[in-house]
């Protein structure tokens, strides 16, 4: 778009590639993310003194971070997401919650609001029925849920669940909701602007995970029939205005065996499993996102969304599956990336670089886009072969080895998948 764009780093990052090849780069603090992508002060006063005009949050640290949006705007800077008050509502599940149902958007049948005690949780719990999941208001990335599968586990898990709440995200307030039994998670991109269109961009699957982290999404999803995605999208657009949601966003739902789905929440924030629908719609959701937040119209109609072809990622990550996922840091002293047409890699890997201990672990996303979805699994297969890292153990092997999965390529799977085929796909 011919945006200058400056970037942040921490002092260890100060080799890593986004600070190499930015217009301008600051450090903005020590290894330790609370005093560097966490610090705001730190990080507004590199976007003033750059002259910045805008800020793009990313994924991960102050992504969702409410105070965060409220301030860059404070300081006469845009910020490209929605707004502060929005991010605030949503990131409160079971606010969340309260609102979708409100609007008519099904929601997983549960407690309204938070459950202050064990005795209003056991009687919600009784209510809802068993198995239920106790959830963290304030949660994310898997963290703070607990299943309960009878009367007698709850009292633990309640406490485990609001420690951990506590521990993690600082509120200890948790919810109920029923567990839904081998469900799919399925989550529409919807995108609106500040005109008052508001669409959505289809689906993605991201059952494939390991404790309720996403691995392989892709889109479309093979559960879903066209009358279903339309159904759904439509939930999607409705939860999104009930939200007065600007910007790129993500309903996420699960969808149980007999085609019944449910809100689980919303993310205010790209997702790491974009691309894939960056694949199959054609948009750049990055470049949307700038324009809608610069004041311009969607650049398309819902009628101009069109699903082509399909698309999956792989999230590639630093650590031994063979050895309980141990992170895997180190120095890279080889690399070989895929290509051709249809494979996209994006990462900040170059030979010799460094992957630090202090951050996430996963180091790349490999996606693929083909006519089918048959072609989309063979194009990764090959992809996943020529994807060549040296230095530090990867998840290439085990990604390859779920891709010859008879369940994956026949489209079968559940969010159980993992746990159950783990020990098979890692035992030689
Ligand atoms: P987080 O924000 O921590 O990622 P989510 O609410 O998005 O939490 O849920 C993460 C995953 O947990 C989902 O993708 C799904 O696999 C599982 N999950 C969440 N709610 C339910 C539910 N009610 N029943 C069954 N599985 C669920």
């Amino acid at each position: 778009m011919g945006i200058e764009t400056v970037v942040i780093y921490s002092e260890p990052d100060s080799d890593a590639l986004h600070a190499q090849l930015a217009d301008e780069a600051v450090c903005v603090g020590p290894a330790k993310a609370q005093d560097s992508y966490l610090n705001i002060k730190n990080i507004l006063s590199a976007a003033m003194i750059t002259g910045c005009d805008a800020v793009h949050p990313g994924f991960g640290f102050l992504s969702e971070n409410a105070s965060f949006a409220d301030l860059v705007k404070k300081c006469g800077l845009v910020f490209i997401g929605p707004d502060g008050d929005v991010i605030r509502a949503m990131g409160n599940k079971s606010e969340a919650r309260r609102r979708m149902v409100a609007c008519g958007v099904p929601v997983v049948p549960g407690s309204v609001g938070g459950v202050d005690s064990l005795e209003q949780g056991l009687a919600e719990a009784e209510k809802i029925g068993y198995p239920v999941l106790i959830k963290a208001s304030s949660g994310g990335g898997g963290r703070g849920m607990r299943r309960v599968f009878s009367p007698e586990e709850f009292e633990c898990a309640f406490s485990t669940a609001k420690a951990e709440a506590k521990a993690c995200f600082g509120d200890d307030e948790v919810y109920v909701e029923k567990l839904i039994q081998q469900p799919r998670h399925i989550e529409f991109q919807i995108f609106a602007d500040s005109k008052g269109n508001v669409i959505h961009l289809g689906e993605r699957e991201c059952s494939i995970q390991r404790r309720n982290q996403k691995m392989i999404e892709e889109s479309p999803s093979r559960a879903l029939t066209p009358a279903l995605r339309e159904k759904m999208g439509e939930h999607a657009v409705m939860a999104a205005r009930a939200a007065e949601y600007r910007n790129a966003g993500t309903v996420e739902f699960v969808l149980d065996k007999q085609g019944n789905y449910y809100f689980i929440e919303m993310n205010t924030r790209v997702q790491v499993e974009h691309p894939v629908t960056e694949m199959v719609t054609g948009v750049d959701i990055i470049r949307e996102q700038i324009r809608v937040a610069a004041g311009f119209p969607l650049s398309m109609n819902q009628e101009d969304v069109k699903l082509r072809g399909a698309s999956i990622e792989c999230r590639i990550n630093a650590e031994n599956p063979y050895e309980g996922f141990r992170p895997c840091p180190g120095q890279i002293v080889g690399l070989h990336l895929p290509g051709g047409p249809g494979v996209r890699v994006d990462t900040a890997l170059y030979p010799g670089c460094k992957i630090s201990p202090h951050y996430d672990n996963m180091i790349a996303k490999l996606i693929v886009h083909g006519p089918t979805r048959a072609d989309a699994i063979r194009k990764m297969r090959r992809s996943l072969e020529e994807f060549l890292i040296q230095g530090v153990e990867t998840n290439i092997e085990l990604q390859y080895l779920i891709l010859h999965h008879q369940d994956f390529i026949k489209g079968r799977y559940d969010t159980g998948f993992m746990e159950k085929h783990l020990d098979t796909l890692v035992s030689y």
